[in-house]
């Protein structure tokens, strides 16, 4: 597909082309485990990477190609693996550059799951992550050591109205030579090119706004194709010879396409995240509208949020598309086109206040989720953070008076009417 495209054109087109056995325009769902070998030499080309092509769906399927071909082009990247979940790819991301003792210094400004993942979970790997506040550059240079092995972070975190300095974040990544992983969920790439601004892998949950309607979960990683691999000795994965493959040295054979290569002969085949193409078809359908839905949700947002920040019954709100936000001036910069669709607010009354809000709503959906065409809320200090202190709730962004919403693309009137009828029960 021609790079001179436009997203709208690409969003639609790239990675799609008429199925060369019958014509079909969309693409078919290639519902199939396995592929019929030519003959025994076509079967050993195969297995030794030496051609390209299906094998077996674990490690590719046509319909979930189309899909990662399409990610990889919407976020200028040179490849892109799909798996079955965003958790899935934060693993299959970091898996490659991994090994025992190794570490990750990570934004403290993260999704809960993937700060469970990252502080809990990953240990029993071996592996670890150092948490820092992402604008204070020179912590984030002081916690890498001769063991970091990735810098991580959110584009626009998720739920604080927090957007990170991604181009501030790439030089310090380049300095001390590790890849800056950037994960853009929430952004999406019509709101935020990661690659563009120095970032060397991008990671999604399609799970939310790429897929858009709440149907299925999905995970996607896409590689810049610009990191030296072998310069520093610390990626002995991709430089050095592959005992799982004859020896095979990624880096040294596949140049630009050694991670994704790396992440689909290695890491789908051994870890086996695979996404099915059911999910990957759901999704192609998704991200043929992207643009027209980011859209609207930033118009939307906009409009929630400032009629919010007027409200007297409302406290505070905190989204960086407000004048009020003190990313407000980054945001503008880094992120023309808006600063997403989710954001917090206060309620008078707290916690109670907040419960009672969230059982009056209407139109809203009262869901552990976000990124649906629909209007979300969540009152996180009483579900997803109940376990946490106050003061934990409070340092994550869950405090007891505040709730999450994710903006739909609904009429922006019936989402603020149902908010004003909602509040004025909660505030009574
Ligand atoms: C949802 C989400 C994830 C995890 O994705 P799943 O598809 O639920 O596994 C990771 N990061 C962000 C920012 C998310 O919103």
């Amino acid at each position: 597909m021609a790079k001179s495209y436009g997203f709208d054109t690409l969003q639609i087109h790239a990675g799609a082309r008429p199925d060369p056995a019958t014509g079909a325009r969309q693409v078919p769902i290639y519902q199939t485990t396995a592929y019929v070998f030519r003959d025994s030499d076509h079967a050993a080309a195969l297995f030794n990477l030496q051609e390209v092509g299906y094998i077996y769906s674990r490690l590719t399927n046509p319909t979930v190609a189309a899909l990662a071909e399409r990610i990889a082009t919407l976020e200028g990247g040179q490849g892109a693996v799909c798996c079955s979940s965003g958790h899935a790819a934060q693993i299959m991301a970091l898996f490659p550059l991994m090994g025992p003792g190794c570490n990750i210094v990570v934004s403290t400004r993260l999704y809960g799951g993937t700060v469970t993942q990252f502080s809990q979970t990953i240990k029993r790997f071996g592996w670890s992550a150092t948490f820092v506040d992402t604008d204070d550059l020179a912590a984030v240079e002081a916690a890498v050591d001769d063991k970091t092995r990735a810098i991580f972070c959110e584009s626009i975190a998720n739920p604080g109205g927090y957007v990170t300095d991604i181009p501030a974040l790439a030089a310090v990544a380049d300095k001390v030579g590790v890849p800056l992983i950037v994960d853009n969920t929430s952004a999406t790439p019509w709101l935020c090119r990661p690659i563009e601004m120095g970032a060397t892998l991008v990671v999604h949950s399609t799970t939310k706004y790429l897929t858009g309607n709440g149907t299925v979960t999905g995970g996607a990683i896409v590689d810049s194709g610009k990191f030296d691999w072998s310069k520093s000795g610390k990626f002995p994965s991709l430089s050095e010879p592959e005992p799982a493959y004859h020896g095979l040295k990624f880096h040294e054979t596949f140049g630009p396409l050694a991670y994704t290569f790396h992440s689909i002969a290695i890491g789908l085949r051994d870890l086996g995240m695979t996404m099915n193409p059911q999910g990957a078809h759901y999704t192609l359908l998704g991200i043929e509208t992207l643009s027209l839905r980011m859209e609207r949700h930033v118009a939307n947002a906009k409009k929630v949020a400032e009629w919010l920040e007027n409200d007297p019954r409302v406290d505070y709100v905190t989204y960086a598309g407000l004048p009020s936000s003190p990313y407000y001036e980054r945001a503008q910069t880094l992120y023309p086109r808006g600063a997403g669709a989710l954001f917090t607010f206060a309620v008078k009354g707290g916690y109670e206040a907040c419960v009672k809000l969230v059982n009056s709503l209407d139109l809203f959906s009262h869901v552990a989720n976000l990124g649906d065409t629909r209007s979300l809320i969540i009152h996180s200090a009483s579900t997803t953070h109940r376990q946490l202190s106050p003061e934990q709730q409070k340092a994550a962004g869950a405090a007891p008076n505040v709730v999450r919403v994710s903006i739909g693309i609904e009429d922006a009137d019936d989402i603020i009417a149902d908010l004003d009828q909602a509040l004025a029960k909660a505030t009574a």
